[in-house]
């Protein structure tokens, strides 16, 4: 099972993929929280990364690409993958295609999550994250049981340094301009679901369910 999450910052492309991975036993491969951890980590990809993110601009293509052909190499890519935040150009989606012909995983099927500014916003400045367990909480609408601190491991909660609305303008203008061409890509190969993440999420879920119905 192969499957591609879209959406821009804030669409909910994290919970969503989190129950996407309750139901299928395949991996979660997020390049953002890849390259986090490298930063993270202090590698040498995540120092050439570092400032890319911090600006909201993306990083390099040709890093970003050797980075997914690597992971996707690993036993546990054997059913599948849930791939976030990869391909983001149509340079990165010509790219992949020709990598995942070359390993037999093609996308079979793209989940395009669609949402409105002013709803990204409020999503985007409320969200606190685990920096430990990458747990996603927001202020209001899924708030942690203690202030500040995670459920799950009891960690101090922060916020992503992108997670600002100026941050936020910078990479919706990014998904405009470099992403969108890619769901046109994948719209031209028939495997994409559009779906409307404004609404609850149990609700999105079941859209996306349906989706994924159709190739499991
Ligand atoms: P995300 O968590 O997916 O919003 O990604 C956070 C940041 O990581 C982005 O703003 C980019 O700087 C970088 N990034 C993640 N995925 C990619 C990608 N496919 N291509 C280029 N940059 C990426």
């Amino acid at each position: 099972m192969n499957i591609l999450i879209m959406g821009p910052a804030g669409a909910g492309k994290g919970t969503m993929s989190e129950l996407i991975l309750q139901e299928y036993d395949i991996p979660h491969i997020s390049t953002g929280d890849m390259l986090r951890e490298n930063v993270r980590n202090n590698t040498e990809l995540g120092k050439e990364a570092k400032s890319y993110m911090e600006a909201g601009k993306l990083v390099p293509d040709d890093v970003i690409n050797a980075m997914v052909e690597k992971r996707l190499q690993e036993p546990d890519c054997q059913k599948g993958y849930l791939l976030d935040g990869f391909p983001r150009t149509l340079v990165q989606a010509e790219a992949f295609s020709a990598i995942a012909e070359k390993i037999g995983k093609p996308i079979e099927s793209v989940i395009a999550l669609e949402v409105d500014f002013e709803v990204l916003k409020d999503r985007i400045t409320g969200r606190r994250i685990c920096p430990k367990c990458g747990a996603i909480y927001h202020i209001r609408n899924h708030p942690s049981k203690v202030e500040g601190i995670c459920d799950n491991c009891g960690s101090e909660l922060s916020q992503r340094k992108d997670d600002t609305v100026e941050q936020l303008i910078v990479r919706m203008d990014e998904y405009e301009k470099s992403t969108k061409p890619v769901i046109d890509f994948y719209e031209a190969r028939g495997v994409v679901t559009h779906v409307n993440a404004a609404k609850d999420k149990t609700v999105v879920f079941e859209e996306i369910k349906e989706a994924l119905g159709k190739i499991a």
